[in-house]
Formats: structure tokens, sequence, C-alpha cells
């Protein structure tokens, strides 16, 4: 049987605690995690059919802080993946030095066949379902997998019905006519492009020259390619979860984003009159993208994407992971000994949260800043912290998911022992 995918993700502190000393407190800790709650979600359905669909919500550690994530719906949510989303969370937030922990949330279910008032009514139960296990101060939800800021609206809404008012810090990645802050939507891919430029930078690369495959054409995905097209760079692959398109002197990314915004699709649009002559492309499969021969790909769908079936086909130059966990511990062992790099989720794609943090400040502080400061704010960030995680990959000769671990441990070591470890206790070190 294949291990779980929680198991998977802590493989990865088993590399960094060889770098740093980490109190057995922090990494006992860190194995487990603090709270995992299942709820049953009764739905009316629009035919009159009652259904139950199962939701998840985990805390997985609060040492640094209430825990933040966000809320997936998927057919494969189930509490495992919810469990190592969580985990990744409490590094990430580590990494970006934000005062949060790590949680998660997911409901399983396929939305796409839902009409708008069924998604309406599965969003509003999911919140009076875990009500109680949420709160400004306690644990902070935001967009994921196929859930956007409708629906963040909806649930912040249905969260203020319960308490009988306004609580707009309870959850991020809102409308911001409801208390959202500016550049959340385009914060993760906007964090993206700043590391990539950041860990690119000594390499004196021509944008013009480099070619890039994107995997997943959602919120992350489509929004770096954009910023990438804009930047020069040549996006010759691009994919959803029905196919991918490719044009090996770059795609017309605009045109591509334009037609998916309209008809949800990114193939069939272009086999439809004048279209075809707009975007020109050739259908390639999710696998076939995976391995083009191109200077970065940047897996931005789901986990477990690049694992140890397919590693070994890579033919990517570098990795940037923008999903959380496409590639799995077995598949970077045979990356790195062909010598792909790998940029890790826990920093590349952290710019949602780190706006999402805005959001939560500015909801506290009821003042609110322009795109430019937070974009600033963001880029300030993001150079910092990719630029400390480069130093320690460098300075201790490890990969750059080593370096962003040990990093984040230190950080939730800190955490930990601020309480008092085994040493001040028993060996009495004050
Ligand atoms: P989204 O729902 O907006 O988009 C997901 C995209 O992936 C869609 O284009 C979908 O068609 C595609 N997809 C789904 N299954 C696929 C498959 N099997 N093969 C190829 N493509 C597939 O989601 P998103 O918010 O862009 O999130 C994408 C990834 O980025 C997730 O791993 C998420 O956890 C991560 N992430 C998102 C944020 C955020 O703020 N949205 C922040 C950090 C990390």
């Amino acid at each position: 049987m294949s291990q779980s995918l929680l198991n998977s993700a802590k493989e990865r502190l088993g590399e960094a605690i060889k770098h740093i000393a980490i109190s057995d407190d922090t990494l006992e800790r860190l194995a487990y995690p603090k709270s995992t709650l299942k709820v049953s979600i009764p739905v009316r359905m629009d035919n009159g059919d009652m259904r139950v669909f199962s939701g998840y919500r985990v805390k997985y550690d609060d040492s640094r802080g209430p825990t933040k994530g966000g809320i997936r719906y998927h057919p494969n949510v189930s509490s495992d993946e919810v469990e190592s989303l969580a985990f990744w969370m409490t590094f990430k937030c580590a990494v970006l030095n934000l005062p949060f922990g790590g949680g998660k949330g997911g409901i399983t279910v396929d939305p796409k066949p839902l009409s708008k008032f069924e998604l309406e009514r599965l969003s509003r139960g999911y919140i009076d379902a875990i009500a109680d296990f949420i709160g400004p101060n306690v644990d902070i939800p935001a967009p994921d997998v196929y859930t956007n800021q409708m629906i963040m609206g909806w649930m912040m809404d249905q969260y203020g019905v319960i308490k009988r008012q306004i609580v707009p810090d309870v959850i991020t990645g809102k409308p911001i006519s409801m208390g959202g802050s500016q550049g959340r939507e385009t914060a993760t891919a906007m964090g993206a492009f700043i590391s990539i430029q950041t860990l690119m930078e000594g390499e004196n690369h021509d944008p013009a020259s480099t070619t890039v495959a994107i995997q997943g054409f959602g919120n992350a995905g489509s929004i770096l390619a954009e910023l990438l097209y804009n930047a020069g760079y040549k996006v010759v692959a691009v994919s959803d979860s029905k196919g991918g398109i490719f044009k090996g002197d770059g795609l017309d990314i605009p045109s591509v984003k334009y037609f998916k915004e309209s008809t949800r699709k990114l193939e069939a649009v272009y086999c439809e009159g004048t279209v075809c002559n707009i975007v020109e492309h050739e259908n390639i499969t999710n696998e076939e993208l995976l391995t083009l021969d191109v200077d970065l790909l940047i897996p931005s769908a789901l986990e477990n994407q690049i694992t140890e079936r397919n590693a070994d086909d890579i033919r990517a130059k570098r990795i940037f992971e923008v999903a959380n966990g496409p590639v799995t511990p077995e598949a970077d062992k045979i990356l790195e000994e062909k010598g792909i790099p790998v940029a890790p989720d826990i920093l590349v794609n952290a710019g949602g949260v780190t706006v999402s943090y805005y959001e939560w400040a500015q909801n506290r502080k009821g003042l609110y800043w322009t795109a430019d400061e937070i974009n600033e704010r963001l880029k300030k960030k993001m150079v910092q912290e990719t630029t400390k995680t480069l130093a320690i990959s460098e300075e201790k000769s490890v990969s750059l998911r080593t370096a962003a671990y040990i990093h984040a441990l230190g950080r939730l070591n800190e955490a930990v022992k601020a309480k008092g470890t085994k040493d001040y206790y028993v060996n009495d070190r004050r």
C-alpha cells in the first residue's frame, strides 16, 4: 500500500533535522495534527433530494499563532489530504514569518455539476458545521482549489449570521466590497513570480528565450502564466483538468485566459470558427505537458503529479512548485540525481497566505491599503525570505526544499521553546 500523504509530507522533515538542532519537544509536537474535525453537511438539492457531503477542517499546529489555510472543494478531499495540506501551511507560514500556524479545510465534492444555489447552500452548510472550530483568533480559512471570492463571501456572511455580528477577519480571500484585500486574487501568482525572479536572478536568464510549461490554469496557474507572458517569457504549454495545449514558440496567453474564462475550457474554444485562428496550438495531455523539454516546469494544479513513475521522464531544467505537494519525496530523489532543482511549494506559493495575512491585519485595524502598497509589501517579504532560503541552501549544500524546512523549523522551534522544553524543566537550563 502506498504511504499516506501526511507521512509523505512529514518525510521532508527527516532531511532538514540533520542540519539544525531542534528540540525533541518541537518534533513531537509537529508529529501530529492538533485537531481534525470531520462534519456531515446535509444539502437540499434543486430537485428536492437531500444529499449529505463530508467536510473537514484541520488545525495542524498553532505554536506561532491562529491556524490559517484554504478550503478545497474536490472529489479527492479526505482527512489525510486536508491534514497534509495543513502540515504544509504550518511550514509555509513559518518560512514567511507570518504570525500564523497551519490549518486547512475541504469538502469531498465535485462542485462542477452543482447549481449556484446548491453551491451556496453547501458553502453555508459547511460554515454552520464548523463555526465553533474557526474564528479570527483561532483559525482563519481562505480559498483553495475550486473555491473563490464569492464562496468566501458567502462563508463570511454565514459566520456573521451565526455570531449575529459582521466578522470580516474570520475569513480571507473575500470580495473587496466585503472587506477583502487589494491584490489577494493575484497574490499567489505574484508571489511565485517574485520568487522565480529572485531565484533566477544570478543566472542572467533572458525571458524571451526561457520556455515555460504550466500545469493547472486556475487562480494560481493562469495569473502566473499572464505575469510571465507580460514579462516576455515564452509560455509554450498550459493545461487544466481536461487536458493541455502547446505551441513551440509561445501561446498567446491573454487570449487563452479570455477563452478559458468565457467558456471554462482550454481546448474546445479553439475549434470553433475564427477562434482556432486566433490561438494556434496543438492538443497535449497533462502527462505530456509534464515531460516537455522546457526551461521551467510549473505544476499549479494538485499534489502527487511528479512521482517515481514519471520523474525519470522529466526534461525541464527547473521546477517551481506552485501547487501544494506536486512532487513526491521519491520523485525529489530522482530529480536531484538528474540535477533538476525544485523550488518548493512552501516558499514559491506563499504569496497567497502572505496577502491573506495583510487582509486579516487590515480587517482588524479597519484601515485599508492600496494595491501598490500590498504588492510592495508582498515583494519585500517574498524577496527577503526567498533570499534567506537560498542562502541556507548554499551554506549547507542542501536542496531549496530542505533549506525552506530548515528555515521554518528554526522559527517553529523558537515558538515551542518559548513555552519551555525538557531542557528548561528537567535540566534546569534557563
Ligand atoms: P483553482 O481551482 O483556481 O485551479 C485549479 C486548476 O487545476 C484548474 O485549472 C483545474 O482545471 C486544474 N486541474 C485540476 N485537476 C487537474 C489535473 N488532474 N491535471 C491538470 N490540471 C488540473 O485552484 P488554485 O487556487 O489555482 O490552486 C491550484 C494549486 O495551488 C493547489 O495546489 C492549491 O493548493 C495551490 N495554492 C493555491 C493558493 C491560492 O491562493 N489560490 C495558494 C497557495 C497554493
